[in-house]
């Protein structure tokens, strides 16, 4: 039911309830407070001027009330509380003056006034609170409605339905109050102890629905996937002409893609694996694989800058094979003949950024979709493809591990392939700390680098001078590297105001080493290729989070090279400390998920699915591990067939897919 029926909201508040996305009496009533404030009765002999008090005793005289206007009315009395006595002034409760005698027990609520022994009531009540604390609900206020109008409107529902989701034997099991009186409960807590068994109950519903539309994708989304025909030999062949030998892990990868892609099962896999794992060979492989069954894949990286190195190497590895990759970004020229080899299947592999997905790309056979770093992009581009009717199997490579809390939920409906093990040969990454003061230290241990012919990614967390903050800035660093290195070596700067022909120029003066030190923001941080790069120095490093730095980190340690990591800092030294004891990004992305929280960890948005009313996927863990259990039990004794649930689960597959 719309919130326009309820009686005694006007039409102005109604469309400020719109503003805060409350349409329906549903909204309305799941509109919960964001805290409660527990009210205990004041310490009557220790107040102090202007102090919010609450006070109970009885009504010691006659009260008398002046109408000051046809809408305003005041009442002057005075409360005994057996110890002092204080004047009342309270607004518009003239109507309480029958019920308010002399001797009337009574609750007074108000600011004090030392000076003239009053206090100015907000709120009365015809009873004492003696010592149980009253639990007052408190809601965000916005759009013109305070928490004091929401809860009023709140209080003038009086018949509604809800839906509990919660199954039957579930209730049963956890003991669960039933959802209206939870709901009640939330917004008129009658004891700490209720509200937190409500506030359970409702977190439980939320995050068991989640759950089951996660569990739900993963069994059912078997629909419509492509089959493939694909002799296993010509992959292996594949895999044996790479210039290296794969990796266990990386294997093992191959071996689930593959089955994938010749299953009738739609592929919707995520690989994860930290910085310079190789992931992206693993990536041309399945582009290979879905080659050779005869359609297109589309590979998508997050910057134009990491498109065309993966064009570049695609070249390579793909050098004795036909197979017409094409690249397609923001800056691409003849974009018209690229969408017309599309359409008519001229193509078989096309490499961008989102341009690749944008309205004028129309695909012939489209079979496979990679995107590389995917927690660059947003949780749920599949929605874009949908547009586009079509539903190719899809691929997922991250670099950022999701801590485990997340990836339940992020990626609960993905299988997930891991690459654990770097390639042979590869070196450990030396992190260092280092203060401000240390720098010659840094300089010192940059010049060893140079002398080698190695190359050095200097990072700073602005691009020029501000006046708001007193942080290292790339043009200020330039200058520094340049008084130190100037007869040694050249350096070049890169930053995210640049154009990208601008920037293209400066990274491939870097890769062909024409450029020893570059300087820049972090915009360098996803997924670059330089091998010869042995050192990255970051200034100012407490400004970034950990996983941040974890991804800058892994820019270097790319070949058999010992690399190192050096990070500046004059704080934070104790967070800092964690990426110079591990390179293990799990670990990493653990620890930073626990001390920023879920937040925006990820640089994700949260989308729809994601947001919870009540639950929160961190401090709630216990209840969503109980409810992701409850929610494949559920859909395994087959029952949800019947239930309410079944339709929603339905709707919310289509949406997705
Ligand atoms: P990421 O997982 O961070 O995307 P890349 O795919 O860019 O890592 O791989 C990092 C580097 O390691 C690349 O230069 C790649 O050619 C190389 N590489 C990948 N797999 C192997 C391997 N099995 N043995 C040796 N080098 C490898
Ligand atoms: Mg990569």
């Amino acid at each position: 039911m719309d919130i326009e029926n309820i009686k005694g909201i006007g039409s102005k508040t109604v469309a400020n309830l719109k503003k805060l996305n409350i349409n329906t009496i549903e909204d309305l009533i799941t509109y919960y407070p964001f805290r409660y404030d527990v009210i205990k009765r004041s310490d009557i002999n220790n107040i102090n001027d202007n102090d919010n008090i609450i006070i109970d005793g009885i009504c010691e005289n006659i009260p008398s009330v002046f109408y000051i206007n046809r809408k305003l009315d005041k009442m002057n009395f005075r409360i005994n509380t057996n110890s002092f006595i204080f004047n009342v002034v309270i607004y518009n409760r003239g109507f309480l003056k029958s019920k308010l005698k002399p001797g009337t027990e009574i609750t007074v609520m108000g600011k004090y006034d030392k000076k003239h022994n009053l206090i100015t009531a907000y709120n009365l009540e015809l009873s004492l609170l003696n010592n149980t604390p009253r639990i007052e609900a408190v809601y965000h206020s916005t759009y013109g409605l305070t928490s004091k109008q929401i809860e009023k409107y709140i209080s003038k529902i009086k018949d509604y339905e809800v839906t509990n989701y919660i199954p039957d034997y579930l209730m049963k099991k956890y003991d669960f109050i039933d959802k209206k009186s939870a709901i009640k409960e939330m917004h008129n807590p009658t004891s700490l102890e209720n509200l937190k068994i409500a506030r359970i109950v409702l977190k439980y519903e939320e995050l068991f629905l989640f759950m089951l539309k996660m569990n739900y994708l993963k069994m059912h989304k078997n629909v419509k996937g492509l089959q493939r025909n694909v002799d296993k030999k010509l992959v292996d062949e594949f895999i044996n002409d790479l210039p290296f030998t794969l990796t266990t892990d990386q294997m093992q990868c191959v071996n689930d893609i593959y089955n994938d892609l010749v299953s009738e099962k739609r592929m919707n896999r995520l690989v994860q694996g930290d910085v310079g794992s190789g992931k992206t060979v693993v990536s041309f492989i399945a582009i290979y694989i879905n080659y050779l069954s005869g359609y297109q894949s589309a590979l998508m990286a997050p910057t134009e800058i990491l498109a065309e190195q993966h064009f570049i190497n695609i070249n390579k590895i793909f050098e004795k094979h036909n197979i017409k990759v094409e690249l397609l970004t923001g800056k691409t020229k003849n974009k018209k003949k690229i969408y017309e080899d599309l359409e008519n299947n001229k193509i078989d592999c096309i490499i961008g950024t989102h341009a690749l997905f944008t309205d004028n790309v129309k695909y012939n056979n489209l079979g496979l979709v990679i995107t590389d770093e995917q927690h660059r992009f947003g949780v749920n581009q599949r929605s874009s493809l949908k547009n586009k009717g079509i539903t190719p199997d899809i691929l997922y490579m991250s670099a950022t591990p999701i801590p485990r809390t997340y990836a339940l939920t992020l990626y609960g409906d993905m299988d997930v392939s891991n690459i654990k093990t770097m390639p042979n040969g590869r070196k450990e990454v030396i992190t260092l700390l280092r203060k401000n003061s240390e720098i010659k230290d840094v300089l010192t241990r940059m010049y060893e680098e140079l002398k080698q012919n190695h190359q050095i990614y200097v990072i700073a967390p602005l691009i020029e001078e501000s006046d708001k903050i007193n942080l290292e800035n790339v043009n200020n660093l330039e200058e520094k590297m340049n008084q130190a290195f100037s007869k040694v070596c050249k350096t070049g700067v890169l930053h995210g105001k640049m154009s990208s022909t601008e920037k293209d120029e400066i990274m491939n003066k870097f890769k062909n080493n024409e450029i020893s030190i570059l300087i820049s923001t972090t915009v360098i941080e996803v997924g670059v290729d330089v091998k010869n790069a042995t050192m990255i120095v970051i200034f100012d490093s407490y400004r970034f989070g950990l996983s941040a730095l974890h991804q800058l980190r892994g820019r270097v340690g790319r070949s058999s090279l010992q690399s190192y990591c050096i990070l500046i800092s004059d704080r934070e030294k104790e967070r800092l400390n964690i990426l110079t004891t591990t390179s293990d990004g799990f670990k990493v992305s653990e620890e930073d998920f626990l001390l920023r929280g879920s937040g925006d960890l990820f640089g994700i948005k949260q989308s729809g699915d994601m947001s919870f009313k009540i639950a929160d996927l961190k401090k709630d863990y216990k209840i969503l591990l109980k409810a992701k259990d409850d929610s494949l039990e559920f859909l395994e004794n087959g029952e949800y067939e019947n239930s309410l649930l079944h339709k929603e689960l339905i709707e919310k597959v289509n949406n997705l897919s």
